[in-house]
C-alpha cells in the first residue's frame, strides 16, 4: 500500500510535461555552446565546461570532494585523432556529494568532456554526453534543492573528463578513489541520454550483484510503463562504469533509438537532442531508488 502511494506520488510530475526537461535543456545548450569548443583540450574547452559544472554544483548546495570539487589527472598518451590530446595535458573530474541519513552511498556518474575540435570543426556532443551530464545535474537538483530523492542515502556525483580518450578520468578515480567503494550500494552511469524512442539499455546487467537492481528496474517499469523496453547487456568497456564496476555494483544506462543529432560527428547538436522521454527516464531512476530494499 505504502509503495503504491509512493508510485502515485512519483507519477504526479508527469502531468507537468515538457517543463520538466527545461533544466536539462538549459544545461545541454550551455555545454554545447560554441564557447565550450566541444569540451576537449583545444582552447581548454574541457576546463571551461568543468568550471561551469563546478559553479552549478556549488549553487545547488553540494559539498566538495577532491580539491574544491576537482580531481585532477593527466593524459598518459598523445592522440592525433579526435579527441586530440597531448600526453601530460591536465584535465579534471568534477566531484561532489550530499550527505544523507546514512553513509550508504548511491553514486551517479557521467562524462562531461567530448571530442573537442579538429581544425575548425567543433564536435558539440549533445547526446554524447551533455545529455547524461545534464541528467546527473538534474539528480543533484532533485537530491539537494528539492529533496525529492530518498534521504536515507548519501549521494555522490562524479562528472568525469577524459572518457573519449579511453576512460582516463574514471580510471584515475578508480585508482585514486575519493570515496569508500565498500559503502556504495549502487552506481549509475549515464552516457548517451537523448532520445529513447525504443527504450533503454542497461550494461553490466547480468552480474550477481547487479541483476537484482535491473530486475527491480524492470518490475517498476512493468507497473508504470515509463519506457517501451529495458534491454540488458553483459559488461563492456564502453563507458565510465567499466573501471568502477571492479569495485562496486555499477550499471551503465543509455537510450535506445532517437531522436538525437548524430554520434561522434559535428551533427550531435543540442537542437537534435530529443528530450520527449527524458522526464520518464528520470522518474524511472527515482522510482528505482524509492523501491530499493
Ligand atoms: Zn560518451
Amino acid at each position: 500500500m505504502r509503495k503504491t502511494l509512493l508510485l502515485v506520488l512519483l507519477l504526479l510530475p508527469l502531468a507537468a510535461g515538457a517543463q520538466d526537461s527545461l533544466y536539462a535543456r538549459r544545461l545541454i545548450r550551455d555545454l554545447t555552446a560554441p564557447g565550450m569548443y566541444g569540451r576537449g583540450m583545444q582552447r581548454s574547452g574541457d576546463s571551461i565546461a568543468a568550471a561551469y559544472l563546478r559553479a552549478e554544483m556549488k549553487a545547488l548546495g553540494l559539498r566538495p570532494l577532491g580539491d574544491d570539487y576537482y580531481q585532477y589527472f593527466r593524459f598518459p598518451q598523445t592522440r592525433t585523432r579526435p579527441p586530440i590530446v597531448r600526453a601530460g595535458y591536465r584535465s579534471q573530474n568534477v566531484v561532489g556529494y550530499l550527505p544523507g541519513a546514512t553513509d550508504t552511498m548511491v553514486v551517479f556518474t557521467a562524462h562531461y568532456e567530448h571530442l573537442g575540435m579538429n581544425g575548425d570543426t567543433v564536435f558539440f556532443g549533445a547526446h554524447d554526453n551533455a545529455s547524461g551530464t545534464a541528467a546527473v545535474m538534474d539528480l543533484v537538483r532533485m537530491a539537494a534543492a528539492d529533496r525529492r530523492l530518498p534521504q536515507r542515502y548519501t549521494y555522490v556525483f562524479l562528472l568525469f573528463g577524459g572518457e573519449e580518450a579511453g576512460l582516463v578520468g574514471s580510471r584515475h578515480f578508480a585508482d585514486s578513489p575519493l570515496i569508500d567503494f565498500h559503502k556504495v550500494k549502487l552506481l549509475l552511469n549515464l552516457d548517451l541520454f537523448c532520445g529513447g524512442d525504443e527504450g533503454l539499455m542497461v550494461v553490466n546487467a547480468d552480474s550477481d550483484e547487479t541483476r537484482p537492481f535491473v530486475d527491480l528496474l524492470q518490475a517498476v517499469n512493468d507497473r508504470l510503463g515509463l519506457t517501451p523496453r529495458i534491454g540488458r547487456r553483459a559488461n563492456a568497456p564502453n563507458s565510465d562504469h567499466w573501471y568502477l564496476s571492479a569495485h562496486c555494483p555499477a550499471l551503465f544506462i543509455y537510450t535506445l533509438g532517437g531522436p538525437y543529432g548524430g554520434y561522434h560527428s559535428p551533427d550531435d547538436t543540442c537542437d537534435g537532442c530529443g528530450l520527449g522521454h527524458y522526464h520518464r527516464h528520470l522518474t524511472l531512476i527515482r522510482a528505482l531508488l524509492e523501491q530499493m530494499p
